[in-house]
């Protein structure tokens, strides 16, 4: 499926995917500044975590609807458990929610946030800040080091079996395959 990818949050550059599925729009991880690069069409909005800096463009978007984990929904509500407050932008969004689990293919993957998610759409897997292409993501920010090594083990498992040309598209930095995980990240390792 094309997708496009637009750099947003100022200096955090954060990776907000586009795409278009069946006549839909859909946004995931929408950081702020996303507004001037999308239209005003109404878009339906994919979470892979509750972090500010992928969700403080929602305020940019016309927005159908937004979904998220259950455990990481509190998050959008709360600007201290986004931690926008801490970075001094307090950000709070009071829209329409629904549970992401309930209505796409995701694994559940909690470690950089308790309600991270992997979402699978057709070939396109987007993996937050959970893994990289060439490293995973950081546990300290209401996350827990235990859980991610867990989730490690059932993404090592989950994508050894899938076809080694989908693409992993982290919420930071570069793309990549299935294939270049295994090859560069050293949390991932064919057996
Ligand atoms: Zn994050």
């Amino acid at each position: 499926m094309n997708y496009q990818v637009f750099k947003t949050s100022g200096a955090l550059a954060t990776n907000t995917y586009v795409f278009e599925d069946d006549g839909k729009i859909y946004i995931v991880d929408p950081g702020f500044g996303i507004g001037k690069f999308v239209s005003d069409k109404e878009v339906y909005v994919l979470l892979t975590h509750g972090h500010f800096d992928h969700i403080m463009g929602l305020s940019e978007l016309n927005i159908k609807k937004v979904f998220i984990s259950k455990e990481d929904r509190e998050m959008l509500t709360n600007p201290s458990l986004n931690f926008s407050q801490l970075f001094g932008k307090s950000f709070s969004f009071n829209g329409d929610v629904e549970d992401i689990d309930e209505h796409f293919e995701t694994i559940k993957a909690p470690g950089h946030t308790m309600g991270s998610r992997i979402i699978i759409i057709d070939d396109l897997i987007f993996t937050g800040d959970t893994v990289f292409c060439s490293t995973i993501g950081r546990v300290d920010l209401s996350g827990s080091r235990e859980k991610m090594i867990e989730t490690l083990k059932t993404l090592n498992e989950r994508f050894s079996k899938m076809d080694k040309n989908l693409k992993i598209l982290p919420g930071h930095n570069e793309q990549c395959t299935i294939k270049t995980l295994f090859k560069i990240n050293p949390y991932f390792k064919t057996r």
